[in-house]
């Protein structure tokens, strides 16, 4: 029998090439309004308007108040690989949330995108993509900041159109990815509202917090007033790692572990490791299929950990994973063996 006839090997189109790319960045309306908030932060906002009709499948818009975007530069801030965050080494810098350059490119090539911006002393200007076509940059109307709006997201990849589900999970889902980043901020105020219905309903109102007590503010805010009542602050530092901590007692653990927030140097992650040491940490004291509420930031030199593991998935790498988790477990153990009332978060003092 002779042997198969070998195919012709091609390059993708760079359009092919693009979609494929954007749905490793951008898998369902709350990761666009991850990254769309990401940059809001980024450029300094000190105040976040998000806005979800259909859960976000048929729009989400991200307005900000931050340091806004050159009306020349905006074709760029589509273009893939292009970012103001690094000097272009593989260095990240730990101020911003953003690196890869990826978000907008994404967003441009798997949905309708505009992109409306102003900076200090110039005028507006807004340019939109559709499905990767990019046009001209155009004269607009805003005072400040950037507004971003997202149409019809995936309506370029229909097989991953098929993926969304229902608006109302959708929504819980962006509803989710915002609460986690407006703990990571405290002091931004944020908004998140729903436009379906005709109408417009608003779903959260954060206003900024500040002071020593604005992450316990935020936190109440967040998660609610009990929790943050409740919770027994936990603060231990050991060879260059702060971890501090609010974390339910044992009797207020739920069925399910759902409010359990983890953020490594200010970025929120889902990180095993991490959730497993919070675990263990409460050890005995929690009955079987019980689960604590906590929200836990882990501090560190930024070389102790690679936050670059994945474009979207929000996972960590630590150099030294068994001092991570004796830290988290150790400092558990003693802040629950006194259980005794919370008081004096502040992951700055
Ligand atoms: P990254 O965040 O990794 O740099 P993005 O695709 O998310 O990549 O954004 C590309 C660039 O567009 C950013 O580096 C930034 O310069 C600019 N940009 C995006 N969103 C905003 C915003 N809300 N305000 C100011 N600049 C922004
Ligand atoms: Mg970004």
């Amino acid at each position: 029998v002779p042997p198969p006839a070998s195919p012709a090997i091609r390059l993708l189109d760079p359009a092919a090439i693009d979609r494929i790319a954007a749905g490793e960045v951008v898998e369902r309306p709350a990761s666009a309004v991850k990254e769309l908030v990401e940059n809001a932060l980024d450029a300094g906002a000190a105040r976040i308007d998000v806005a979800l009709a259909e859960g976000g499948r048929a729009l989400i818009r991200v307005e900000d108040d931050g340091c806004g975007i050159r009306p020349e530069e905006l074709p760029l801030a589509l273009a893939r690989h292009a970012t103001s965050k690094t000097d272009g080494r593989d260095l990240l810098d730990l101020r911003f949330f953003g690196f890869r350059g990826e978000a907008l490119a994404s967003l441009a090539a798997v949905a309708r995108l505009s992109l409306t911006s102003r900076v200090e002393g110039r005028e507006a200007a807004m340019i939109t993509a559709e499905g990767g076509q990019v046009g001209p940059v155009r004269p607009a109307a805003l005072s400040r900041g950037t507004v971003v709006e997202v149409r019809d997201l995936f309506f370029a990849t229909p097989a991953r159109l098929k993926f969304l589900r229902g608006a109302q999970a959708e929504r819980m889902a962006a509803a989710e990815a915002l609460r986690r980043l407006a703990m990571a901020a405290p002091g931004v105020a944020f908004t998140l509202r729903d436009l379906s219905a005709g109408g417009e309903r608003v779903l959260m109102r954060l206003p900024a917090e500040t002071g020593e007590e604005a992450l316990r503010a935020r936190l109440a805010a967040v998660l609610g007033r009990a929790f943050a009542d409740g919770a027994i602050a936990i603060r231990e530092e050991r060879d260059g790692f702060l971890l501090t901590a609010l974390a339910s007692p044992p009797a207020e653990a739920r069925g399910a572990a759902v409010s359990q927030y983890v953020f490594v140097n200010g970025r929120p992650v889902k990180d095993r490791l991490l959730l497993g040491a919070l675990r263990a940490g409460y050890g005995d004291l929690l009955p079987a299929g019980r689960h604590p509420m906590a929200a836990l930031f882990l501090d560190c030199d930024p070389m102790r950990v690679d936050v670059n593991v994945h474009p979207a998935k929000a996972e960590v790498r630590f150099r030294e994973p068994d001092l991570v988790r004796s830290l988290v477990v150790g400092g558990l153990r003693r802040a629950l063996g006194g259980l005794h009332a919370a008081s004096g978060l502040s992951r700055s003092a």
